[in-house]
């Protein structure tokens, strides 16, 4: 399964100030720099405010969501904080993803839930089976010419971050065979 923060949280900002009446013949356009400007400071306060709650909220939700229905929870081991200026910045930054991870984590220790993070590099670049089907951004769709798999993207994108997360998780479980009988016998 694949998550979207991103497109979960409506911006009051946007939705309050842009829907008056539509440019027509005759009346001057305000530049969005200009509507901007024109808001008064407590309501700009008050609308962020808003939005974080909403944030705050749907990070709860979904990562409760997440750890009451599956035990086994696989997600890219990102550097949001190395993420460049460019496409998936503002994004990445505006969903809060450090701060749906501290909720997942937090939510899926105190669940028993397994979480581990895996590889992010090239997870949209290859199929499960291992073939490299590399893609810009602007394609949504998966086909890979070595197994034949068509499925949306981001669904097999999903299914690599499974994939790698799984072996991470077999390799953590290589320890010596005593440690193994102990856990065991808990
Ligand atoms: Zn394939």
């Amino acid at each position: 399964m694949a998550v979207d923060c991103s497109k979960t949280i409506s911006d009051p900002l946007s939705a309050g100030w842009h829907t008056s009446a539509a440019p027509s013949a005759g009346f001057p356009v305000a530049s969005a720099a200009a509507v901007a400007a024109a808001r008064p400071p407590h309501l700009v306060a008050k609308a962020h405010r808003k939005i974080r709650n909403q944030r705050a909220a749907f990070h709860h939700h979904l990562s409760r969501w997440l750890v009451e229905h599956y035990g086994f929870i696989a997600v890219e081991d990102l550097n949001i904080q190395g993420i460049p200026r460019g496409i998936l910045a503002g994004p990445v930054h505006d969903a809060g993803w450090n701060s749906f991870f501290a909720k997942l984590s937090y939510q899926a220790a105190n669940a028993g839930r397994e979480l581990v993070k895996a590889d992010p590099r090239g997870t949209s670049q290859v199929c499960v089976c291992g073939a490299a089907v590399p893609k810009t951004l602007a394609e949504r769709w998966h086909e890979c010419p070595v197994c034949g798999l068509s499925a949306p993207r981001d669904v097999v994108t999903a299914q690599v971050i499974l994939q790698r997360a799984r072996i991470g998780r077999s390799r953590l479980s290589c320890v010596p065979r005593e440690a193994v009988a102990f856990q065991a016998t808990e």
